[in-house]
């Protein structure tokens, strides 16, 4: 029997096993089939408190759990693939087993979001991907043109990162203005490489027979004009969608499948509580989500202190 099993190893859960193994708590956590999250994905993080040079996000989310570890935190390489909440005990199967825990705090982030084109799920990882820093060095993206979709913060940072090796980087978004933020937004747009495209969606990507990205099928939202594009590679960076379709019809999820948050950390089961991206669609910052990590990790420890009282 787990005191608290954690679900999810990017900031929120690592952040909320150091504060439970301190507790004492002897943590069991989870990293299902994406260890350290999403932050391992990016490259240089600015804006982590802490760190006036930058961090690598993989070097961070390393340290969360080293430091986690250090604690007593056991983090297991396992999926949860079902979860019964219906009563307490509450029952999870991970990797097929059946494990059993007083409280579960869920941090299981969020993930790319897809265009949803045949085509773009046919040549996956064939030149169409969605994460530049795994990905932008590969000898096919090398002095070749390349597209990056989206108009936030991530698409100018997978932007930015992509000039180091494409020899033109095309910003395609749907809008005429960027939703990044005004720091992010300038140093795309000012950067020499990076030719936005406004206005415009990727309605096809080419070419599945070939069986490797040549362009890109554009049109313009405004005039419908519709145009193609040469490239090398697509680079899908439209924002995430939270992953809890392992936890729906167990606890409260909204429309768009966030986990709904009742007080504090609190989820609409009393024991389950929520940290991070899968519960939060308007920060969904690495600090934001260590904060709600820790605020989960402190809900826990009341609950189970109440129970054993
Ligand atoms: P985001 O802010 O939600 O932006 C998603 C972008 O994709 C938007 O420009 C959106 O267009 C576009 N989009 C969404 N669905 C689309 C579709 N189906 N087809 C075409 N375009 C689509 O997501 P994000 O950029 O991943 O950022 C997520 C969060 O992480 C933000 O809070 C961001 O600040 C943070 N972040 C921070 C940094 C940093 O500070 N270094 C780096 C990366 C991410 P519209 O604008 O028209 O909605």
């Amino acid at each position: 029997m787990e005191n608290v099993v954690i679900i999810g190893t990017g900031c929120a859960g690592l952040t909320a096993a150091i504060y439970t193994a301190r507790a004492n708590l002897n943590p069991r956590v989870y990293t299902g089939l994406a260890p350290g999250g999403l932050l391992t994905t990016t490259s240089i993080v600015e804006n982590f408190p802490g760190f006036p040079v930058g961090v690598d996000g993989y070097e961070l989310m390393k340290r969360m759990q080293d430091q986690a570890e250090k604690f007593g935190a056991r983090v297991q390489f396992a999926t949860v693939e079902a979860v019964d909440f219906t009563r307490r005990p509450f029952t999870l199967t991970v990797d097929g087993e059946a494990v059993q825990a007083q409280s579960v705090l869920i941090a299981s982030g969020a993930s790319h979001r897809h265009l949803g084109l045949a085509s773009e799920a046919k040549l996956e990882k064939k030149g169409v991907t969605y994460c530049a820093t795994c990905d932008g060095a590969l000898p096919m993206f090398r002095n070749q043109p390349v597209v990056v979709a989206g108009g936030g913060d991530s698409a100018c940072e997978e932007a930015m990162y992509l000039t180091r090796f494409a020899s033109k980087v095309h910003l395609v978004h749907r809008r005429d203005s960027l939703r990044a933020s005004k720091i992010m937004s300038e140093r795309a747009l000012t950067n020499p490489k990076i030719q936005p495209v406004w206005d415009t969606v990727i309605t096809d990507v080419l070419d599945v027979e070939q069986d490797k990205v040549t362009a890109v099928r554009l049109r313009n939202v405004k005039t419908n004009v519709q145009t193609t594009l040469a490239c090398a590679g697509v680079f899908v960076a439209i924002g995430h969608v939270p992953n809890t379709d392992v936890f729906k019809g167990q606890i409260e999820l909204d429309a768009n499948g966030y986990v709904v948050i009742k007080r504090g950390a609190e989820t609409s089961v009393p024991g389950v509580f929520v940290a991070g991206d899968c519960a939060d669609h308007t920060y969904r910052q690495a600090i934001t989500a260590a904060g709600m990590g820790c605020a989960a990790a402190i809900d826990a420890e009341r609950f189970l202190a109440r129970l054993s009282a």
